[in-house]
C-alpha cells in the first residue's frame, strides 16, 4: 500500500476531465476574502438607505456624480472616456462610459432590477374599523403573504401633488420613527386557519397595515382615529386625503441588513433581490476608466412584475439611449445592438438543505461559490426564456476563467417544479448576446433574505471584468 501524496491513475485523470465547482471559501485568499467583507460593509449600508427604486436611483446618481458622471445630453457629441447617465422618471437609470473602440463594435451591459417585493399601498389607502387606523395594500410582486404579518414595517415613497410638488415620503428607519405592522392571529384561536393552504391563510385582500388606534379628541363624530392620523399626515408632509390618490407608498421591512452567522459569512436582509446584483453593476461602472467597448450598466423597475411599463426593461427607453449614442456617432442603433453582449444581473436560487428535493445538486448554485451564471430560466420545457447560445456561454467562461472571477452553473430548481424569469429575454430580444449571472440567494422574495458576502464580492468582480474586456 502506498503512502505518499501521489494521485492514483483514476484520480488523476478525474481531475483533467471532470467538472468540479470551486468553493470560494478554500479558493481565495485571505486578501481576497477580506475585499470581500470590506465590499459587503458598503453594500449593506446601501442595502439599509435604497430599499426602493426610486431611493436606488437617488443614491446611485449622487454616487455616480462623485465619479464625474453627468446627465445624458443628446446635444453633445460624446467622446471615448465619457461618463454619462439617464434618470428615467426617478425610477430606472442607465449609466455609461463611452469605450474607445468605434460604437458599432457593441457595448457591454450589465443589467440588474432595483425593485423588490413589498406591499404597494391601494390609491384610495386609509380606512378606520373598530377605532383602529389601516392602509389598505396591494402586495407588488411574488410573496407568501404570511411572511409579511407580525413584523416591523416602514413606510417608503412619494405623494405627488396637484401643484407639481412631489413629497418624499420615509417612516420607520429612523431608530426613534415609529413602525407598522399587519397582524396575525394568536395561535389559540386560529385553528380554522392552520387547517387551509399556506396560500390562502393570509389572503391578500387582509395585507391591512395597522397605523394607529388614538381618536382625535370630540364626543361627536365618527372615524375620529383616522381624523387623527390625517391631521398628523396634514401636519407633517401638508397632504389630504385625496393626495394618496397620487402617491406611490410602499411598505417594506423596516429593520436593517444585518451579518448572518457566528463567522458572519452572510447577509441577511430586504431586498437582495436585485440589488444584490444591482449594487455590484453600479460600483463596476463606476470604476470603470476609459475602457475598450462602451459600458453600459441599466437599473430597471418593475422586473418583479414582469418588466412592464416606460420604466421596466420592456419599455424602449433603453432602445432609445442606445440610439442616442449611436446617433451621437453617426451610427444606426441596431447595429451598436447587435454586436453587443449583456450579463443580465439577477438572483438564482441557492441550495438549500432544508428544501433540498426542489433543486436538483448537479446544476443548482451554491453559497460561497461564487457569482453562478444561468443559461437559461423560464419553466415547463424552458417556456418564456431567451437560453444563451453556446457560443456566448464560452466566451463568458473564458472571459471570467481568464480574470479569475470564481463562478459556478445555475438553475431555477428541478424540471416542472417551477420557474421563473428575468430581464435577459427583453435584452436578447434586441439582438443583443445575453446571460444571466447573479448571486445565489436563500430564502428568494421573504422579507429576510440571505446571501454569502463572498458571492456578492464575486457579482463585482464579474462585472467589472465585462467591462474590462479588450
Ligand atoms: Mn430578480
Ligand atoms: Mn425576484
Amino acid at each position: 500500500m502506498s503512502t505518499n501524496n501521489e494521485k492514483s491513475p483514476s484520480e488523476a485523470l478525474k481531475e483533467q476531465l471532470f467538472y468540479k465547482p470551486k468553493n470560494a471559501t478554500v479558493t481565495l485568499d485571505e486578501a481576497e476574502i477580506k475585499a470581500a467583507d470590506e465590499y459587503c460593509d458598503g453594500y449593506k449600508k446601501f442595502l439599509n438607505t435604497a430599499k426602493t427604486e426610486r431611493e436606488f436611483v437617488k443614491a446611485a446618481i449622487e454616487m455616480a456624480e462623485k465619479k464625474g458622471f453627468v446627465p445624458f445630453d443628446r446635444n453633445k457629441k460624446l467622446k471615448a472616456g465619457d461618463k454619462v447617465y439617464l434618470n428615467n422618471r426617478n425610477k430606472s437609470l442607465i449609466l455609461a462610459v463611452i469605450g474607445s473602440r468605434h460604437i458599432t463594435d457593441g457595448v457591454s451591459i450589465a443589467a440588474a432590477h432595483i425593485d423588490s417585493p413589498r406591499l404597494d399601498l391601494k390609491p384610495n389607502p386609509l380606512y378606520e374599523d373598530r377605532n383602529l387606523a389601516y392602509f389598505d395594500t396591494h402586495y407588488y410582486g411574488g410573496i407568501k403573504k404570511y411572511q409579511w404579518t407580525a413584523m416591523p414595517l416602514a413606510l417608503h415613497g412619494v405623494v405627488a401633488l396637484k401643484d407639481g410638488r412631489t413629497i418624499d415620503v420615509c417612516i420607520g428607519e429612523d431608530e426613534t420613527d415609529p413602525v407598522f405592522c399587519v397582524t396575525d392571529l394568536l395561535p389559540h384561536l386560529a385553528s380554522e386557519q392552520m387547517k387551509k393552504s399556506a396560500s390562502e391563510f393570509i389572503k391578500g385582500e387582509d395585507l391591512n397595515i395597522l397605523i394607529g388606534s388614538r381618536p382625535f379628541k370630540d364626543d361627536k363624530g365618527s372615524e375620529l382615529v383616522k381624523l387623527n392620523i390625517m391631521k398628523i399626515l396634514y401636519e407633517r408632509y401638508g397632504i389630504l386625503e385625496s393626495d394618496f390618490l397620487s402617491a406611490e407608498l410602499v411598505a417594506v421591512p423596516a429593520y436593517p441588513a444585518r451579518d448572518v452567522g457566528l463567522d458572519r459569512s452572510m447577509i441577511g436582509g430586504y431586498g437582495h433581490d436585485d440589488r444584490v446584483c444591482a449594487y455590484p453593476a453600479l460600483t463596476s461602472i463606476l470604476e470603470t476608466e476609459n475602457p475598450a467597448y462602451t459600458a453600459i450598466t441599466i437599473l430597471a423597475d418593475k422586473e418583479e412584475i414582469g418588466s412592464e411599463g416606460n420604466t421596466g426593461m420592456q419599455s424602449a427607453f433603453f432602445k432609445y439611449f442606445v440610439a442616442d449614442i449611436a446617433a451621437s456617432f453617426g451610427e444606426e442603433c441596431r447595429h451598436v445592438l447587435s454586436n453587443s453582449v449583456c450579463l443580465s444581473a439577477d438572483v438564482n436560487v441557492a441550495y438549500d438543505p432544508l428544501y433540498s428535493d426542489v433543486v436538483e445538486i448537479r446544476n443548482c448554485a451554491e453559497l460561497n461559490h461564487g457569482v453562478a451564471l444561468t443559461k437559461y430560466t423560464g419553466s415547463r420545457g424552458k417556456v418564456d426564456t431567451s437560453d444563451a447560445s453556446a457560443e456566448f456561454m464560452a466566451m463568458i467562461r473564458k472571459l471570467m476563467d481568464d480574470n479569475n472571477v470564481l463562478w459556478q452553473i445555475g438553475e431555477l430548481g428541478k424540471v416542472d417544479v417551477g420557474g421563473g424569469g428575468t430581464v435577459a429575454k427583453y435584452i436578447a430580444d434586441l439582438d443583443v448576446d445575453t446571460v444571466d449571472m447573479g448571486v445565489p440567494v436563500l430564502s428568494m422574495h421573504s422579507p429576510f433574505e440571505v446571501v454569502s458576502k463572498l458571492d456578492v464580492y464575486m457579482a463585482h468582480k464579474a462585472f467589472a471584468t465585462l467591462f474590462g474586456r479588450k
